[in-house]
């Protein structure tokens, strides 16, 4: 399938073209025709998929007819980064549609927002609570919105935006097209959709497992080990860019300092930082200007950096689901990754849930000296590091994907490592 199927305007087309797209994905062959046709879109899409060009083509399609100027269409997300990516996505495909973009979030002055609201604009990404905001003052007129998105819901669920989601709906034209995204399903995105979409159409690319093209390998490790285990494996490792995962703000602060003294190229991104610095902080990411990335949860949502190889959880996510969203970090747009998990006794309740989630793929790694047994797992708080396993003869961390994206690099010194199937007797 081409994405000429979809009989685009060609200004549009001139702008997928522009971006390197040479076929739709599925959620974009599954989701763009109902869109076009006017349908309410339900879509359970794991992150990486190609979402956003799937509701922002069919944005661009419909307002190259029409009124330029009131805010036709809105796209509310979580976070910043978020807002600020898709954005780029309608800058960057509908360059040549003369349709103009803005963003609104908090974190930075009102005062421009309002100056850009003042000026013709067409779509609009925003976070619920500044544009709450903007509400409240009337600098903004949501009277002439035909499209309403929903992106990352279950986060903006996770984040306690719910309610703030349906106090803005209720200043849009209740005849609209209302497009609903979300990574998973809980029960409160049910009934948020139950009550905002009119008939919609379904459509779910793959289940809620974490991208098939991403490795998922398991560190047994007391928690004291885990900056030495960290420096170990950036220093051992082939990777391009890493972002690496820790559940406190002050964490990532501090890691990134260490990790900094020893010479890496790092950054933070977390929420006591401006969003100046935030900014900078991605960018330099994005960019390659740092190679390692420390970030919290709701820092690193959503964030789009094509090119990270590895996802490693420094400390481990809340919930499966959180772990879908972090590793979904890597591995984006069919592109493969690895992702490293860092786990401590009181991770057991969880890593029985991850097992459920990754079954045969879910590896464990032992690094003499530095991690625990895998069978001592679930009783690791009171253990002390020991282990020697032998070797079971498997391929040892490096994955397929770097040796084949990166032949030429410095292989993994694979000598000093073992594996374990999460088959084999003894895997926890
Ligand atoms: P998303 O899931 O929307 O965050 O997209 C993930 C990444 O895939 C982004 O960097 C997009 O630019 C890229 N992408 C989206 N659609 C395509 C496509 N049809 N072909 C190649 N890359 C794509």
């Amino acid at each position: 399938m081409s994405f000429e199927k979809f009989k685009l305007d060609e200004k549009i087309l001139a702008g997928v073209v522009a971006a390197g797209y040479r076929k739709p994905t599925p959620i974009q062959a599954q989701s763009i025709p109902p869109i076009m046709a006017g349908k309410d879109i339900m879509g359970l899409a794991q992150t990486g998929t190609g979402k956003t060009a799937a509701f922002v083509l069919p944005i661009l399609q419909r307002l190259m007819q029409g009124q330029r100027g009131p805010i036709r269409a809105l796209i509310i997300a979580p976070t910043r980064e978020l807002s600020e990516q898709t954005h780029e996505a309608i800058e960057q495909l509908g360059r040549k549609t003369g349709l103009c973009s803005t963003t609104i979030y908090g974190g930075v002055s009102i005062s421009n927002q309002i100056n850009r609201l003042r000026s013709r604009v067409d779509i609009i990404s925003a976070c619920p609570g500044r544009l709450l905001d903007h509400i409240g003052r009337g600098t903004i007129d949501l009277s002439s919105v035909e499209v309403l998105v929903l992106d990352e819901a279950d986060h903006m669920f996770d984040m306690g935006f719910l309610p703030d989601v349906r106090r803005i709906v209720k200043h849009l034209p209740a005849k609209r097209q209302t497009l609903l995204f979300s990574a998973t399903m809980p029960g409160e995105i049910r009934s948020l959709a139950d009550d905002l979409l009119r008939d919609p159409i379904h459509i779910q690319i793959g289940d809620s497992a974490p991208v098939m093209t991403v490795s998922h390998t398991f560190y047994p490790v007391q928690t004291e080990q885990k900056t030495a285990l960290l420096k170990d494996i950036l220093e051992k490792t082939d990777t391009q860019s890493v972002l690496v995962f820790t559940r406190t703000k002050s964490r990532a602060k501090s890691l990134a300092e260490q990790l900094n003294r020893i010479g890496h190229k790092v950054t933070s991104l977390h929420g006591n930082l401006t969003q100046q610095k935030r900014k900078q902080s991605l960018d330099g990411f994005r960019d390659g200007r740092y190679e390692v990335m420390i970030a919290t949860d709701i820092a690193a949502r959503g964030i789009d950096v094509t090119r990270i190889s590895h996802v490693i959880n420094y400390d481990m996510p809340a919930t499966a689901d959180a772990y879908t969203h972090r590793i979904g970090r890597t591995g984006r747009a069919m592109k493969t990754g690895d992702a490293f998990t860092f786990i401590t006794g009181q991770d057991a309740e969880l890593l029985h849930s991850l097992k459920k989630l990754l079954g045969e793929k879910l590896q464990y790694q032992n690094v003499e000296g530095l991690t625990v047994s895998p069978s001592a797992s679930d009783s690791m708080g009171t253990r002390t590091a020991q282990l020697t396993r032998p070797n079971n003869g498997r391929k040892l961390f490096s994955s397929r994907a770097l040796s084949s994206r990166r032949p030429n690099q410095r292989s993994f010194k694979d000598a000093d490592r073992m594996s374990w199937s999460s088959r084999a007797p003894q895997a926890a």
